[in-house]
């Protein structure tokens, strides 16, 4: 019902939920998780036109694309932290994140010996009865038992998760994140169970704009007039990026009602990340050979992403 609200009622209704977070823990106990994503972006401006100084946080990878880097030093008063492990030893320990942060925790522990996750890559539920929900997992199974590559979520919990987490102790500030529940499954199932704002548990967080859709964020960075991160190119109403005919001078255009996409990547984030590549048949990591050669070379030869690939685009 709130993903249906005008994007005037969601932007009023992310102020106030950002004003209580910030009321409750004050602006020297909070920050903005800024990825230099289109989503943190809108969460930043939000947040930055109530209170201007407030501390953003940016998570050096030193895998997002350099012009996105370099688009983050243009914001000011926004604090690095970077991973503790290098990505190759993550690689060579943890292995891949794919196709899903959810899916490689589950083909992690399966291998693991945990029943539960068996019972969810075999479509059954807790007490090994068929699950329509889980059916959906059932492809996964030949990637955790018919090959030997190496899958688990550590990539993203050792270079996105794990820094964040003691720049939290260190600091004592909460996140507030531009997280959006139309996303996946576990973000719906963690907003309706949570809510935007929460103050309990051990890592009280505030997601206020959780009932953004992505449509909804394109139109706030239209009309805010914003510049999004070079990756995503820019905010087309109808351009050939959509396959529709572009008739109309922008400023005459009902953007309300009209559909908007990025002229460039949908995603930026970890350049080389393989979490749902078999949806664009390795189409991004492709792109990444123009883009860089050098570092596509590193992640195919090096990080031994060339097997990986192939057995997964062999494979579904
Ligand atoms: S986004 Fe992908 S590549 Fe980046 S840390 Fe997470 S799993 Fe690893």
């Amino acid at each position: 019902m709130r993903q249906n609200y005008p994007l005037d009622v969601k932007i009023k209704m992310a102020e106030m939920r950002i004003s209580k977070f910030v009321e409750y823990y004050g602006e020297s106990g909070v920050y903005i998780s800024f990825s230099g994503g289109k989503d943190s972006l809108v969460d930043l401006d939000i947040a930055r036109r109530l209170y201007p100084n407030i501390k953003a946080v940016f998570c050096d990878t030193w895998m997002e694309y350099p012009s996105l880097r370099a688009y983050v030093n243009t914001f000011p008063n926004v604090d690095r932290v970077k991973p503790d492990m290098l990505l190759k030893d993550i690689i060579d320990r943890f292995g891949w994140c794919f196709p899903s942060k959810d899916v490689s925790e589950m083909i992690w522990a399966a291998r693991n010996g945990k029943q539960c996750a068996i019972n969810k890559l075999n479509g059954l539920d807790k007490n090994g009865k068929p699950s329509e929900f889980r059916k959906q997992y059932i492809k996964w199974n030949k990637l955790c038992w018919d090959s030997d590559i190496l899958i688990s979520p550590y990539c993203c919990i050792e270079q996105k998760e794990k820094p964040v987490r003691r720049y939290e102790r260190e600091t004592g500030r909460h996140p507030i994140l531009g997280l959006l529940a139309q996303e996946s499954a576990r973000r719906t199932e963690a907003w309706i169970r949570t809510g935007c704002n929460s103050f309990d548990g051990n890592r009280p967080v505030s997601k206020p704009i959780s009932f953004f859709t992505e449509q909804d964020v394109l139109r706030y960075i239209w009309y805010r007039g914003l510049v999004v991160a070079p990756p995503y190119g820019e905010i087309c109403p109808c351009g050939s990026c959509c396959g529709q005919t572009y008739l109309f001078p922008a400023e005459e255009m009902d953007i309300d009602h009209t559909r908007l996409c990025c002229t460039g990547e949908k995603r930026t984030g970890c350049i080389f990340c393989l979490v749902g590549a078999h949806l664009d048949r390795g189409a991004k990591i492709k792109r990444l050979k123009q883009y860089n050669k050098r570092l596509y070379e590193y992640c195919m030869e090096e990080l031994g992403m060339e097997k990986v690939l192939k057995w997964i685009l062999r494979n579904y």
